[in-house]
């Protein structure tokens, strides 16, 4: 169906029957994983929220969720490398266990700092899923626990992930037009 926001996209990565079927597969190995613990989920704002709504209903545990806000990013496309809290955990996580839910994986800079920052705060175990990675990204050695899809090197959108804060919107990812960013 074309629109204001499906004209924009070059090529759909990742339908929305893909991403249901993935995530609730992910969900499963999860509660799997996590059975008769109580972990805490901890969404990345704003990008996760959307993969976090379905993948927290597609695991039936007892559970609980906090956000955290970081930046890095701006309105570019490409990493800044310093990473800012703009919203904090609400809670005491000592001797928890976090699963830390990221929209995308690409340099690593903010996952590898939310980890430090997090066992500082005396986490017993942090555990990452990320709905993609883009190892082409990768500055520093980090990897996911739990991957959704692993990303070609290309900006991608939809699904809660954005550019300049817009496409979140987007039922499925897609790779956006790079006349899109280039011309702003
Ligand atoms: P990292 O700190 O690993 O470089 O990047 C993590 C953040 O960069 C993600 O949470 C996301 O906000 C942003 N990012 C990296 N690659 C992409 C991309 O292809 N599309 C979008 N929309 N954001 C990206
Ligand atoms: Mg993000």
């Amino acid at each position: 169906m074309k629109n204001e926001l499906t004209n924009d996209i070059l090529k759909v990565l990742y339908t929305e029957e893909q991403l249901n079927e993935r995530v609730r597969e992910l969900g499963a190995e999860i509660a799997e994983r996590f059975a008769g613990r109580q972990p805490l989920f901890v969404g990345i704002l704003k990008g996760s929220v959307l993969f976090l709504a379905d993948l927290i209903r597609a695991c039936p545990l007892r559970c609980d969720l906090e956000m955290m806000a970081v930046s890095s990013y701006g309105n570019a496309t490409a990493s800044s490398g310093r990473v800012r809290i703009n919203h904090d955990l609400q809670q005491d996580i000592r001797g928890r266990d976090l699963i830390l839910v990221e929209d995308i994986l690409d340099s690593g800079n903010t996952l590898c700092f939310l980890k430090d920052y997090l066992k500082a705060k005396g986490a017993a175990s942090i555990t990452i899923v990320t709905l993609l990675d883009k190892p082409s990204g990768r500055q520093k050695a980090v990897n996911a626990d739990y991957v959704g899809f692993t990303v070609p090197d290309a900006f991608v959108v939809g699904y809660g992930l954005d550019y300049a804060q817009f496409y979140r919107n987007l039922p499925y990812i897609g790779i956006l037009k790079p006349e899109v960013y280039e011309k702003s």
